[in-house]
């Protein structure tokens, strides 16, 4: 099918306005903001473009694109805000399927603290509504102002506050999506059941691979009360690490738990060089008795007293990377005009940590001029291990090889010592050559799925290297 055959067709099923072929637009869709996309804009090279770029307004409308696509072996890519890391969106002759049109809140059932948001909802747009009634969702992802609740759905994203709210996984409640062929299906919105395996969940974590979601039912709390923080010094990793542990075995449940080391400290402290250098924890907790558990936390700790105040830094800041991050990658940052920067989130129980954490940090450091690494999200079993990785490259294919470097180098070593190759971001296509690896047997299992879900493979081809 040419172009305006597709156009055609998508206009006769949704009408003129819904479709566009308009060369910004299809430019405008082209990328999304992993390092390896954002570095082919600075240096001009073609973008993926799509063909067309369809915004549906109704569950209905993605319903009649997808089996009209099935139809006609279109390959469709769903586009949330476009702020995916790994290479997700890379929409190369394929219609783009922007949800930014289904934004509706369909309920906000108050006694079952349970939302309804359509899966265009940025993240701005659910908490506005939320906090007008007292509640809050708690998923709170450094982008949580340039992403939606679809895109957080799909990559199996993880806010900051994940300690105490969980990851988007753990306040999912209900999926609505749509299936390759049109198909539209829906989740029950109950607590739990035991009703065969849940199939649902498939679409968590999927990145367009095997459906379009379109809705999903949220569990929310009420927003928090009163908050304590706490900042403590340690002079080695171990100890910290040791620390992080107690505190989250200990069930103590901190909103957010971050423990720096050297380098990534010297990142966080850039603005304050006063401070000591070296291992750095900051953490808070909110509620009722977070003055106790903060005391306990401490007293289960160790390490020496820091300063407090660093911690509403950290909150006033928190997301102050993604600008930061872009300027970088558009050459005006601190990096200089080939300037490159990337960061790799693994996870690891406590026991393989020490090997994760050496082992990847080792064999980046040559390849960088700097490379800080901050353990967050933590659970009883382990924890998320978020290295940040920057390098005053001396030419942007200078730049493009060191991010290859540093993902391989990465990957097999975090595979190597037994982690797992990815905590939040996704697959995409930046990590796909080693998720076989990654899932093992289970990669025939969801290749089998695929197959079945969307036998034409039309949606998101080559996302999780399917
Ligand atoms: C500076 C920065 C900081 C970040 N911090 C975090 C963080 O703290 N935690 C975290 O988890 N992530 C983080 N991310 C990554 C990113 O924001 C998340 O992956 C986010 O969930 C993507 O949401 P989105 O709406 O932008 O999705 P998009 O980027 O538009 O899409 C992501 C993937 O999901 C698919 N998709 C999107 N919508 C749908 C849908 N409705 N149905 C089916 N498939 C869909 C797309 O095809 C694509 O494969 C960060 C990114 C940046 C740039």
């Amino acid at each position: 099918m040419n172009v305006s055959e597709v156009a055609a067709g998508l206009k006769a099923l949704i009408g003129d306005s819904r479709v566009s072929i308009d060369a910004s637009d299809l430019e405008a869709h082209a990328r999304d903001w992993s390092p390896a996309a954002l570095l082919g804009q600075r240096t001009g090279s073609p973008p993926a473009l799509p063909i067309a770029v369809v915004r549906p307004t109704s569950t209905e409308e993605v319903s009649k694109v997808l089996g009209w696509a099935s139809q006609n072996s279109v390959p469709v890519v769903a586009y949330g805000a476009g702020s995916d890391v790994v290479r997700g969106i890379e929409p190369r002759g394929c219609v783009v399927i922007d949800m930014g049109e289904m934004w509706q809140i369909r309920e906000l059932d108050q006694k079952s603290r349970v939302v309804i948001a359509e899966a265009g909802v940025t993240g701005p747009q659910l908490a506005e509504a939320l906090e007008a009634q007292g509640f809050t969702l708690g998923h709170e992802p450094q982008s949580h102002d340039i992403s939606t609740v679809g895109g957080w759905v799909a990559t199996k994203a993880c806010g900051q506050l994940s300690s105490r709210y969980g990851g988007i996984e753990d306040l999912i409640v209900g999926i609505e999506a749509v299936l390759a062929d049109g198909r539209v299906v829906e989740s029950k919105v109950v607590p739990r059941r035991s009703a065969g395996p849940d199939v649902a969940s498939l679409m968590i974590g999927s990145e367009g691979t095997l459906g379009i979601i379109t809705a999903v039912a949220l569990q929310i709390s009420l927003l928090p009360g009163p908050r304590s923080d706490l900042c403590l010094r340690f002079e080695h990793m171990t100890d910290g690490v040791k620390a992080a542990r107690s505190i989250a075995q200990e069930g103590l449940q901190p909103t957010m738990l971050r423990l720096y080391d050297e380098q990534d400290a010297m990142l966080f402290l850039r603005n304050h060089p006063a401070e000591p250098q070296g291992p750095l924890m900051v953490m808070s907790f909110h509620g009722a008795h977070c003055a106790e558990r903060t005391e306990q936390a401490r007293r289960l700790a160790g390490g020496k007293e820091g300063n407090d105040g660093l911690v509403e830094h950290w909150w006033k800041h928190r997301n102050d990377a993604v600008v930061e991050f872009r300027k970088v990658m558009e050459g005006e940052g601190l990096l200089g005009p080939h300037g490159i920067v990337d960061t790799i989130e693994v996870s690891a129980s406590w026991t393989r940590l020490r090997n994760v954490y050496h082992s990847i940090k080792d064999a980046l450091t040559p390849h960088a001029d700097l490379v800080g690494c901050h353990l967050s999200h933590v659970y009883p079993s382990g924890a998320c291990l978020y290295f940040t990785m920057g390098a005053v490259a001396s030419s942007d294919e200078d730049a493009r090889q060191r991010l290859e470097t540093w993902w391989s180098e990465a990957m097999t070593n975090c595979l190597r010592e037994g982690g797992s190759i990815s905590h939040h971001h996704g697959i995409g296509r930046t990590k796909a050559t080693w998720l076989p690896e990654e899932l093992g047997g289970w990669f025939a299992v969801l290749r089998s799925v695929k197959q079945v879900l969307d036998p034409n493979n039309i949606l998101n081809p080559g996302a999780l290297g399917l």
